[in-house]
């Protein structure tokens, strides 16, 4: 089923869902399941599943050269989320980036998920690599959401790379976009940021997915904002507890979002790690609360290795 149906039948009442990383190379599927069983009880209607790109890294050889070698850390995307659609019966979104691929690269992977049943994504750019000081798109790729989620609709509405293909299958994908209520970090500003937001939703995009924040009113601000702008598609808050010392710093680092006063000043003032995480918790525990009862339609939490942390949120909030 369709993300944007869920809402719709939910009729007013906050979902729940998760995002879920692969795990890293080497690991096992056991691992997501041991991440996602205990969290089955709170019947998520769709779980997302992260894509990572492969990155390059320098290898020294024994002639003493370095040579630049392609590694992908996290690889897996599709057939985990075949595997989730298969033990849990629930839908699973892939995340697909513009980073690494070109359009054919792209239109071969939609065509796998929709031979897969999987009739759900969420479009996005991705980041620039390490070297990279800016985004840089495959030849022949895409250089901005945008363009994917047009490709994306394009197979909505059957039409292929392939102009010769007449009468081509037409996908039924549910397009899920990024959103920051604390805009994107490359934009000049929050406008423009808006207007090229818009621009996805107008090329068919379904609801907006939010970057993590820690103060709601960033959320609330940016639905106004959003509505102001003419987007009226869903906006799915995304909820991440801060549970660690160092995240006091990667956060912001990685996510270009701000940190509270009051939530920085208690995390520090946490003498034990187990305290630093309940103080976590019980923000987030808070923010869920008034996001819910405010009517969001869904609750959508970033599990990045904090999984039991996030069952008692959840436990608490419903
Ligand atoms: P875009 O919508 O392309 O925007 C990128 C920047 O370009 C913005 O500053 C925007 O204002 C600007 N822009 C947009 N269109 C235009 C235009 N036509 N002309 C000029 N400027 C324009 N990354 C991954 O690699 N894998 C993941 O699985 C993943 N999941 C994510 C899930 C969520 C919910 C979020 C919020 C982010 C996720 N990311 C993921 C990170 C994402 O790839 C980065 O934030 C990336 O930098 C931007 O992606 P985007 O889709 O928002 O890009």
């Amino acid at each position: 089923m369709r993300v944007t149906d869920y809402f719709e039948k939910a009729a007013g009442q906050t979902l729940i869902s998760f995002e879920i990383l692969p795990p890293l190379k080497g690991g096992r599927m056991q691992d997501i399941f041991n991440v996602l069983d205990p969290l089955m009880e709170f019947r998520p209607p769709f779980i997302d599943v992260t894509y990572h790109r492969e990155e390059y890294v320098y290898v020294r050889r024994p002639s003493g050269y370095y040579e630049k070698t392609a590694i992908r850390k996290r690889p897996g995307t599709v057939g985990i989320c075949a595997a989730l659609m298969h033990r849990y019966g629930v839908d699973a979104v892939p995340h697909l980036i513009c980073g690494g691929f070109t359009r054919e690269d792209t239109e071969n992977a939609l065509i796998d998920l929709n031979f897969l049943n999987i009739n759900n994504v969420l479009a996005l750019r991705g980041d620039a690599q390490q070297f990279e000081s800016k985004f840089m798109p495959e030849p022949g790729g895409h250089e901005y959401a945008l363009d994917l989620v047009k490709q994306i609709s394009d197979m909505n509405r059957g039409k292929y790379l392939d102009p010769n293909i007449e009468n081509g299958e037409k996908t039924d994908f549910c397009i899920g976009i990024a959103g920051y209520p604390e805009k994107h970090f490359e934009a000049a500003n929050m406008e423009l940021d808006l207007r090229y937001t818009k621009a996805k939703v107008d090329a068919g995009a379904d609801y907006i997915v939010t970057q993590m924040f820690f103060d709601n009113k960033h959320y609330f601000e940016y639905v106004r904002q959003c509505r102001e702008a003419g987007i009226n598609v869903p906006i799915v808050p995304g909820l991440k507890p801060l549970t660690k010392h160092y995240q006091l710093s990667s956060i912001p680092r990685h996510f270009y979002v701000d940190l509270p006063t009051d939530l920085v000043k208690e995390a520090l003032g946490a003498t034990t790690p187990e305290a630093r995480a309940q103080v976590g918790m019980e923000w987030c525990i808070a923010q869920s609360k008034e996001l819910k009862a405010a009517g969001v339609p869904c609750l959508h939490y970033y599990t990045m290795g904090d999984a039991e942390i996030i069952r008692q949120i959840v436990e608490a909030v419903y």
